[in-house]
């Protein structure tokens, strides 16, 4: 931090951007908040309609809209910029169209001499944050993704549902790309501290924690086809990382950070288990996968390292 006040500058004022705005106003989880987009009468509109609810919020954050140039000193660049997901449409479909977006974008933080912690949301999440790690040379534990957090949250909603828990007892993730090859790891998932597959009986069998699994990887396209997006909870994960940063946490999050050896892979960015805190990705916490898992795993990091490669070779 350059100075005492955690700025977070948010760039794609949409529907994700601005519901992580709103949290972060709610939360009371920075002091300052700027708002970047293409469309700088939508930003502007969008920093007063926010300002506004000052009086009644927790906090005396400052909201403003502005440019780049403006994001010199924030300690963390928000990526929601972007273009949506379309109804049946995958999320590597989106790929190509956002890595243009973010050659741009990246290089106008760059030049306004931003240096701190890059938060990708824009999806495919995971490939688009490779991407900006590529483009802005900074070391990985400063640029990571939200990856499975959003997914990771639902499950813990619909296990607690299961098993009329509070989501905050149930310790379970979901791994691998924010995507269609995203899996829950069930042999290490616990309620408390029991393992859930120790709770199967006549209640709940391994079918439903499967249909709950499917659930999960299908949500958003349940919900883009209800509403049109999904905005509140992925702005509250984006939240939950932005507390674990400027708190220095050291909370476990299934953040998309970047693999230097660990489940035997490199340079790929996937979501899995990683402690995060002031400085951003302090370690990747690499789980005893048993062998099923370890395969679905790699077939995620494959997937990805792939859709990757596919923008490369234009
Ligand atoms: P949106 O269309 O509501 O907002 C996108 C915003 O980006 C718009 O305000 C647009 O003007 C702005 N924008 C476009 N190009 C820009 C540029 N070059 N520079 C600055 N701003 C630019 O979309 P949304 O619903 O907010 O979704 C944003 C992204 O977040 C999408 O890629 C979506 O798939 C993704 N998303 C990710 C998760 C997750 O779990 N990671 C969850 C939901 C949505």
């Amino acid at each position: 931090m350059e100075n005492d006040k955690r700025k977070v500058a948010i760039i794609g004022t949409g529907q994700v951007g601005m519901a992580c705005a709103y949290a972060l106003l709610n939360q009371n989880a920075c002091d300052e908040i700027l708002l970047v987009d293409i469309n700088e009468k939508r930003a502007l509109g969008e920093a007063l309609d926010l300002a506004h609810g000052l009086a009644f919020s927790p906090s005396a954050m400052q909201i403003n809209a502005g440019g780049y140039d403006q994001c010199r000193d924030a300690d963390i660049a928000i990526c929601c910029a972007g273009v949506a997901q379309r109804e049946g449409e995958t999320r590597l479909d989106l790929l190509k169209r956002n890595a243009d977006v973010y050659k741009q974008v990246v290089a106008q933080l760059l030049s306004a001499g931003f240096g701190g912690i890059f938060l990708v949301a824009v999806n495919p999440v995971d490939v688009i944050t490779r991407i900006i790690f590529d483009l802005s040379g900074f070391p990985a534990t400063r640029v990571f993704g939200s990856g499975t957090t959003l997914d990771t949250a639902r499950l813990r909603f619909l296990l607690g549902q299961q098993f009329s828990i509070n989501p905050q007892n149930v310790h379970a993730y979901v791994i691998g790309e924010h995507g269609d090859t995203e899996f829950v790891p069930w042999s290490q998932a616990m309620l408390g501290t029991t393992p859930v597959t120790d709770l199967l009986g006549e209640k709940s069998c391994m079918e439903d924690l499967q249909a709950i699994e499917e659930k999960v990887r299908k949500s958003a396209y349940e919900i883009i086809a209800l509403k049109g997006a999904t905005s509140y909870a992925i702005g509250m994960a984006l939240t939950r990382i932005v507390r674990a940063i400027f708190g220095d946490e050291h909370t476990l999050l299934t953040v998309s950070a970047r693999l230097d050896g660990a489940y035997g892979q490199q340079d790929v960015f996937i979501g899995s288990p990683c402690v995060v805190g002031r400085s951003g990705i302090l370690r990747v916490h690499e789980l005893s996968l048993c062998p099923e898992e370890r395969k679905q795993f790699i077939h995620s990091c494959t997937t990805l390292d792939d859709a990757y490669k596919g923008v490369h070779a234009r």
